[in-house]
């Protein structure tokens, strides 16, 4: 049996890094963790619960109540979320959720949380993980880091039309907003900032379809598997 390795693939908001992973995984028969669902179920959590994210008790004390699960979906052929056990796959994919998960995601408490399950998941390698933080914080020793980025205006594009499937009402400028404030926070906040990790590859696919980011991608980890 050929050995199995770590796959991290870190990168902005929308560069596609979710799908690019759930390919891989796929392919190499690894398991796939999406880790913005669960900063996004948290930052869900929080806001049904009216935390306040200022209250760092409030927060450790939510914490405690908060149990996260992947529970893989046939039809889409990837996990969805599940939040105490309730399927929040759509409902964390919502503007709304989307507005506020990146002030939740860069509270220090909120990371140790998410970041022990992400290396507990990874204890048996045979896993592509996407994320931000992925090559840099969660497994500094991965043996492929990928570090994905593309113009903003195409990732723009791309969210936007992937959006409109399940929000019709939503607008490209909304979308365009997001991705900006988002990225923002993402690199520039204290804990874990958005970086790319210093032996990472960069895969830049703005003029790349997904079948040729794929094959590229695909190629690096048979060379790692193999090394
Ligand atoms: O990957 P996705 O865009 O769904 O992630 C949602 C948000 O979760 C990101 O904008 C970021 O704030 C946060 N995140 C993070 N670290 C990760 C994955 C996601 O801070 N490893």
């Amino acid at each position: 049996m050929s050995k199995k390795i770590i796959i991290a693939i870190d990168g902005f908001s929308s560069c596609g890094k979710s799908t690019l992973a759930k390919a891989l995984a796929k392919e190499l028969s690894y398991v796939f963790i999406d880790t913005g669902a669960m900063y996004r179920a948290v930052a869900l959590y929080f806001m049904r619960n009216h935390i306040s994210f200022e209250d760092l008790n409030a927060i450790e004390n939510a914490i405690k109540e908060i149990k996260l699960h992947f529970v893989f979906n046939d039809t889409t052929g990837k996990s969805d979320m599940y939040l105490n056990g309730e399927n929040v796959e759509l409902a964390i994919r919502e503007m709304k959720v989307s507005q506020k998960v990146s002030e939740v995601a860069a509270i220090a408490a909120v990371r140790d949380f998410a970041v022990a399950q992400q290396q507990a998941m990874g204890e048996e390698k045979g896993i592509v993980m996407d994320g931000r933080d992925i090559g840099t914080v969660v497994f500094p020793n991965a043996e492929l880091k990928i570090f994905v980025t593309a113009d903003p205006k195409i990732r723009t594009e791309r969210r936007f039309k992937e959006l409109l499937a399940t929000q019709p009402n939503i607008t490209r400028e909304e979308v365009a907003e997001n991705l900006t404030h988002r990225d923002l926070i993402d690199s520039t906040r204290e804990h874990s900032p958005l970086k790319q990790a210093s032996d990472a590859l960069v895969l830049d696919n703005t003029n790349l379809n997904q079948e040729e980011q794929f094959t590229m991608a695909l190629n690096w980890a048979k060379e790692r598997i193999n090394a």
